[in-house]
């Protein structure tokens, strides 16, 4: 038998590899804290699992009672009573026997118990390896079938460091055929500041939250008939990814890259040739078997990628080595089959359009071309105000962990290219991480990741280096020894796919978007009718300067009209009444409230050019 101390060092190991390892402890010797209280609150609840989570940790009971705010109240109140008891976490093992003994009436941890003496699966179901030791912690009256690791006392904890959130509905083990339990939900942290500071960052998230802002803004909308993840862009939405497009297809054409159109879908056949269809086929929608042609092959795929598809652009004619690099773009839609559970506003969606390029170039130029490329990334996240960011290496499978099929097996092709990206990092002195298991199924990336309001790391942006594909499709091109030689292709994505940017600027900005991408650049209040010949004149002309501008001619009060501009975020709001008509002026209000007073017509558009050309944030000059 282990003593104590073992058993205490030996749930350490549970303490996943990213988890800040003191916050998980905290949090699961809370969940026992809370499943005491609710015990004692409603003695007929049952408790099932109740792991940590991103910011706190839950704990699913049986229960047949909706729990009332007031008995949320006094859960809370009893754990912190609890907390100041300062009960150590004692723990001890058990024979399956006596922990059927000790949970008999409870067949969640019956089951649980099964699971663990069987072998094969840990204590909340989920498979490992081999038969495990079973453990139960104790703090005062009770007693949970867990592995650890705690903090050693209650007293550790901090009464004030969490808060009870909610409950939900769950079915045990996440299953609809299961019994439906309910889901406390906390949110827990070492001190009180600390709860504050991620309570007020939620409360941000809340505000800046790009389907509330979208739909407050008119940016875009998810009608149920068009099925989830299939959202419409609405007029202002629509205009903010012109604008985006626009923008970065100029860059690329200025930095020689060649835009195509190639088709959303193509056969069977050429996801089987690219490898698509072996390693990313649970991520495609079901193939359409339109009988033509009769055999598997011919049934017709939307692509998930458009890589094979700008391979056959480069197949389309002869190449030499002095037509390389050839750098092919297009605003590439696809499609990929996500659970309808997992999809929502613009973040996550089953089609979408990337803005995508494959440079296909000598071994020689690859280096040169990906610093191209990250020369090209951070002009363009300059010009959109995102400043936070950092480059991540990322690469097939740990070598030490778990073997994966997810990867093509190349060890020399995934050596040399990992290697390579590696040392164009180097060289452009830009810091950087590196990660397994983060590749793309045929070669490593460098991926750009931001941080959203809460804190989460996601991929905006990635350049891939691939000699996978070159070789599945026998490209080549004729070197000037005449043989034939073949090229390396790099793919890369600069502003991710439309539909990502636009949810990550909605955020970034909370719907202040910049002047020179905001849906409408200025809204046009006049006072009085007649001012209405004034301000549609003035309208009609900033229309064919090529500016965006609104001018509201209803029957609404002035102040009533300023505030509905300034709601949705349009960043000059113009006024005109008696005084303004005679003298050719505005009276020029800012979304945020500041009043720049009176400006002669020539000079309110000459600060809106210089604002809009230099892509700056600010409104004035
Ligand atoms: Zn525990
Ligand atoms: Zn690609």
């Amino acid at each position: 038998m282990a003593t104590e101390a073992e058993l205490k060092a030996a749930g350490e190991k549970y303490i996943p590899k990213d988890y800040d390892p003191a916050l998980y402890r905290l949090r699961h010797s809370l969940a026992h804290v809370l499943a005491q209280a609710v015990v004692e609150k409603f003695p007929q609840a049952k408790p099932t699992i109740g792991p940590p989570n991103e910011y706190g940790f839950y704990y699913d009971f049986e229960l047949d009672v909706n729990p009332s705010p007031g008995d949320l109240e006094w859960i809370g109140n009893r754990m912190r009573q609890i907390i100041k008891g300062k009960h150590a976490f004692k723990v001890r093992e058990i024979s399956a026997d006596e922990g059927r003994q000790l949970f008999q009436g409870n067949p969640y941890k019956l089951e649980l118990i099964d699971g663990l003496a069987k072998g094969g699966q840990d204590e909340y179901g989920n498979p490992s390896a081999g038969a495990a030791t079973i453990t139960v912690y104790q703090q005062d009256t009770f007693t949970d079938l867990c592995r650890g690791p705690h903090v050693p006392t209650t007293g550790d904890l901090d009464p004030k460091g969490f808060k009870l959130t909610q409950v939900t509905g769950s079915y045990w083990r996440g299953k609809s055929e299961n019994p439906m339990l309910k889901r406390f939900h906390a949110t827990a942290w070492a001190s009180e500041d600390d709860l504050k500071a991620h309570l007020a960052r939620v409360e941000e998230a809340e505000r800046r939250d790009h389907r509330k802002v979208g739909r407050e803004l008119e940016l875009f909308a998810n009608e149920p008939v068009f099925g989830s993840g299939f959202p419409m862009l609405l007029p202002k939405g629509a205009t903010v990814r012109r604008l985006l497009e626009a923008f970065i297809t100029d860059y690329e054409r200025k930095a020689g890259y060649l835009h195509v159109y190639t088709p959303d879908a193509a056969k069977k056949e050429l996801y089987r040739i690219s490898g698509h269809w072996e390693h990313y086929k649970d991520s495609m929608f079901p193939p359409m078997d339109l009988a033509e042609g009769g055999q598997e092959w011919d049934e017709l795929c939307l692509r998930p990628m458009c890589c094979p598809h700008h391979i056959q652009v480069y197949k389309s004619k002869a190449r030499s080595y002095r037509d390389l690099p050839i750098r092919i773009a297009e605003l590439g839609k696809m499609y990929r089959y996500e659970r309808s559970g997992v999809v929502g506003g613009l973040s996550r969606v089953r089609c979408m359009t990337l803005n995508d390029a494959h440079l296909f170039v000598r071994p020689d130029q690859v280096k040169g071309e990906i610093a191209g490329v990250l020369a090209l990334m951070k002009r363009a996240y300059a010009d959109l105000g995102i400043t936070e960011y950092r480059f991540r290496l990322s690469k097939n499978a740990d070598p030490d962990g778990p073997p994966s099929d997810k990867y093509v097996d190349n060890p020399a092709m995934w050596e040399s290219s990992t290697t390579m990206l590696r040392e164009v990092l180097q060289e452009s002195g830009m810091p950087f991480f590196e990660a397994w298991n983060e590749a793309a199924f045929y070669g490593p990336k460098i991926d750009v990741q931001v941080k959203d309001v809460m804190g989460r790391e996601e991929t905006l942006s990635t350049i891939q280096a691939d000699q996978h594909l070159p070789a599945k499709f026998e490209l080549e091109y004729k070197d000037s020894d005449d043989t034939p030689k073949r090229p390396v292709m790099i793919h890369r994505g600069v502003i991710s796919t439309m539909e990502r940017m636009m949810s990550y600027l909605i955020e970034l900005y909370a719907g202040a978007f910049p002047v020179w991408l905001a849906p409408v650049q200025v809204a046009i209040v006049p006072i009085a009718d007649r001012h209405f010949t004034f301000a549609q004149k003035l309208a009609d002309d900033l229309l064919e300067k090529d500016y965006r501008v609104e001018v509201d001619l209803s029957s609404g009060r002035m102040q009533a009209k300023i505030r509905d501009a300034a709601k949705q975020k349009i960043p000059y709001i113009l006024v005109i009444g008696d005084k303004e008509m005679e003298a050719n002026a505005v009276a020029v209000r800012l979304r945020d409230g500041t009043d720049l007073g009176p400006k002669p017509v020539p000079e309110f558009v000459a600060l809106l050019e210089k604002i809009a050309r230099s892509r700056t944030l600010g409104l004035v000059l």
